[in-house]
Formats: structure tokens, sequence, C-alpha cells
């Protein structure tokens, strides 16, 4: 498995720490608001390799964090008028809810930024102790030229950056001893969250809460750490300078980085206002489809988000649908003959394309070109396997469709939409014609739902269901 390393620039052969088993961070949303499908790209990107490793036999240890405390959190806080950690709660809720429709494969550790503050108390005393880092007010800060690695990652010219951030100067930051340093610990203003610790009352800075996150879940060194290209520097770059001052030892051996996803052009971001939300998209299109968008383009590649595209993907999804609908209809109804030596090839062709896709994948996780071997498994599936092929044939053909779509994180088989999930979008609906003081299609909807024998309650924490 080769795997493009931005540290250093390369495609390099993938070597893990421990054989077998594969140590995995990668940098999860700030949870202020429902994620935006830019920021589902990584999710979709990362899981697709991680199932990729795990088909190849790979352990894959997957941590991925909540940031849970964050200006923009306290901010959203203060609008909705209720506490910054019920802010975070109610995101990562609904973050979980889209993850699960795009078919991400929940994380073996998702920790909380909140939860982990000791750890983040004793790896900024250690900086501190070892002259990595330095108190200023109540603010600690890390010293970049304590680190001779500092820039590694970006392979930025730290002079220019330098003497770019001294013409402007931002106000509060002037007691830096360097423009390049950068915040560990920062005192609270009033009203915002805070927890003791020995510089202020006052919370960790952003960069210090994914180093410790990472340590105490995969260790000092990890194989590999992942994120959105806009992650690169500062943010990845002061995890480097953080974790090996204080670990002694080397941060991270592979660093993956995803391209961003665009609209017309421009980064698709919540602070230019030109997102869609996953759950937008939800309202219109199966998740899958999302999915199946977003991996038809390598991952170190600008992706262009259009209805057009997202149209293609769905019109894709189906054929490979109908195909192993058909494929399951034979396998079904065919009578239970002997393959002959003939369709025992056929087999062997379409398990000849598990390689292919594998060959594909390992070549810095090409998902674009492994969702062309799936279509070319489609198209030699509907011409070699007859309507009246044997069960064995069918099934084994579907079986191998079934794998490699699956390594993609998509069904072959068509989901069954849950009956559940029609009727919470019923109850949505009821709900706005309620607020938009339509009684009569309210009482409609609640009556056409009594017949199929659901009764609806309307109780404080919202509307139950139950069957009667
Ligand atoms: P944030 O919540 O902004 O910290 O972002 C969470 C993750 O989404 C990070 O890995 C970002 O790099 C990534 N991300 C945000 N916007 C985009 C985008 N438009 N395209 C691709 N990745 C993005
Ligand atoms: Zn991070």
């Amino acid at each position: 498995m080769k795997i493009f390393n931005t540290l250093t620039m390369r495609k390099e052969e993938f070597v893990p720490i421990e054989p077998g088993k594969i140590r995995m961070y990668v940098c999860g949303p700030t949870v202020y608001n429902f994620i935006h499908i830019g920021n589902a790209r990584p999710m979709i990107v990362f899981d697709t390799f991680r199932r990729y490793m795990e088909h190849k036999g790979y352990d894959v240890n997957y941590v991925s964090n909540f940031t849970d405390v964050d200006d923009k959190i306290i901010k959203e806080a203060i609008e909705e008028k209720c506490t910054a950690n019920e802010i975070a709660e109610k995101y990562i809720a609904e973050c979980k809810k889209d993850m699960a429709g795009m078919n991400i494969e929940p994380a073996t550790t998702n920790p909380r930024a909140t939860h982990e503050i000791d750890g983040m108390i004793d790896m900024i005393s250690k900086l501190i102790e070892e002259g990595h880092a330095y108190v200023k007010n109540g603010t600690v800060y890390f010293s970049t030229r304590s680190f001779p690695g500092y820039g590694k990652l970006s392979g930025k010219n730290l002079d220019d950056l330098r003497s770019g951030f001294r013409e402007i100067k931002v106000t509060g930051e002037e007691e830096k001893n360097d423009p390049l340093d950068f915040v560990l610990w920062k005192p609270k203003k009033e009203g915002e969250p805070f927890w003791e610790s020995p510089w202020s009352e006052g919370r960790p800075g952003w960069h210090i809460e994914c180093s410790v996150m990472a340590k105490r879940y995969l260790g000092d060194t990890i194989d590999i750490h992942a994120g959105g290209e806009d992650l690169v520097f500062p943010h990845h770059e002061n995890e480097i300078a953080q974790s090996e001052c204080a670990n002694h030892a080397p941060f991270a051996h592979y660093w993956m980085h995803n391209a961003f996803l665009n609209i017309n052009g421009v980064k698709m971001s919540k602070s230019l206002g030109n997102f869609f939300t996953v759950r937008d998209i939800s309202k219109e299109y199966d998740l899958e489809v999302l999915r199946f968008f977003m991996l038809s383009a390598h991952y170190r590649t600008t992706l262009n988000f259009s209805r057009e595209l997202m149209e293609a993907a769905k019109t894709s999804l189906d054929r490979i649908h109908r195909a192993a609908s058909r494929l399951e209809d034979i396998a079904e109804h065919a009578d239970k003959r002997e393959m002959s030596d003939e369709e025992r090839k056929v087999l062997d062709g379409a398990k000849a394309f598990i390689a292919k896709f594998d060959e594909k994948m390992d070549d810095d996780c090409n998902t674009a070109d492994a969702e062309a071997v799936v279509f070319d498994l489609v198209r030699y599936a509907n011409t070699n396997v007859a309507d009246n092929a044997p069960a064995a044939l069918a099934q084994g053909v579907l079986d191998v469709l079934t794998e490699l779509c699956g390594i993609l994180g998509i069904h072959a088989l068509k989901k069954e939409k849950s009956l559940d999930a029609d009727i919470e979008a019923l109850i949505e609906k009821r709900q706005a014609a309620r607020k938009a003081r339509d009684f009569a299609t309210a009482d409609k909807i609640r009556d056409d739902l009594l017949k199929q024998g659901i009764e609806l309650m309307d109780t404080r924490e919202g509307v139950k269901w139950k069957r009667v």
C-alpha cells in the first residue's frame, strides 16, 4: 500500500509501527452547528481508507475527536440562550446521525476535548518545565523557536511568515516572544466556560487538544494522522511541535490530507456561507449518493459540488443496485444445479476484480479508479451471468460485488427504507403544518397515521409515537 505523505511530499510504502495494526487519528469537527458536506469529505475519505485497511487484514485503532469548546460554540450558545456544553451535546448527536446516514463506521474512540483537560494541563506543564513554553499574564504560549523541526510539515519559509506577521499585528498578541508562537492555554473572558489550571482559570488552545487525545488513545508515536488540507498549517504543524517536544518521539509517520470540496470554484465553508449541510442533502438524496459522489474523485484533488454530479452518482448507484438485485433474484429462484466448468470460470473471472480493485486502492487510496472497477464488474455480471445461471454462480458474483461496495461503504443491495424513517418524516411534516397553523393538514396526517396503527402523543419532550 502506497500513501502520499505530506511530511515528505512523496508516495511511500506504508509500514506500520506494529505488524498488522494501525494507529490512526483524524481531526474531527468543531460542533457548533450541523456539519456541512465539506466536513463530510474527510469523514468519508478516511472511513473508506480504514475499511480498505480492515479488508487487508489490519486491526485499525481509529480515533477521531470532537472539538467541543471553542469561540464559535460559545457564540452559538449565547445565540441559542443555553450553555456551550448543551450546544456541543446537541450537535455531536446530530453529527452522529449524519455519520450513520453516510455509513461512517463509528470510531474506536471519539474523545471530546472537554473530557481531556487534565491531560492537557499535564502536557502544557511539561512543555513549560522543559523550556518549550512560557506564561504571560495567565496565557501560556508555545515557543516555536525552541523546536528546530518547526515548519517541517508545511514546508513554509518561517522567516517570511515571521516578517509578514510582524506587519499585521494581532491585538492582544503583542506579548508573544515570536509572532509564530501560539496559545496553549488562555484565560477565560466573562461568561465563558473555564477550568482551573496553574496559570489561570481558562481553557486550552485548539492545537493542544489533538496532541493530548492522540497520545492518550494511541500513544506517543502513531502511524497515520489525517485531516483536511487546511489543517496542515498551523494546526498540524503545531501538533507536531507540541507532541515531539513533550514526548521526545516522532509524532506521526504518515500525514494524509484531503483536498477541499468546492462550490462554484470556492471552498465550501461556514464562514463564507456557501455551504449545504449533510442534513439538507439527506432531504433530497439517500446519503449513500453523497458518499458515492465524494469517492468519485481522488481524495487529493479538489472536488466541485454540483447537482449534475450528484445526479450522475445517483444514476451510477442505481445501476449497481439493479445489477445486484438481479443477481439476488437469480440466486433465490434459480435451480440449485452444480456449476459447469464454463460457469466456474465466470465466477473466477468475477473474483479477479478484487485484485484489480485492491491495486487501485493500494495506489494512495484511489477511490475514483476503484469505483470504475466496480462498474467493470457490474458490466461483467450483466453480460456473463445469464438469467438461467445456477444459484451458486449468481450468489458468488453477488458476494464479490457486495464485498467491493462494502469497502467503499456502499450497500450493493438497496437499503430497505425503514418504516420508522417514514413515520418520523410524517411527524416532521405535521409539526411544520402546525407551526404554519394549518391544522387541517396536521390533523389529517395524525388520522392517516392512526389508520396505519400509529398513535401520536404530544409530550413536553416533543412528539412521541407508538404502535396501537
Ligand atoms: P472544522 O469543523 O472546520 O474544524 O472542520 C472539520 C474537518 O473538515 C477538518 O478536517 C477540515 O479540514 C475539513 N473541512 C472543512 N471544510 C472542508 C471543505 N470545504 N472541503 C474538505 N474538507 C473540509
Ligand atoms: Zn486536530
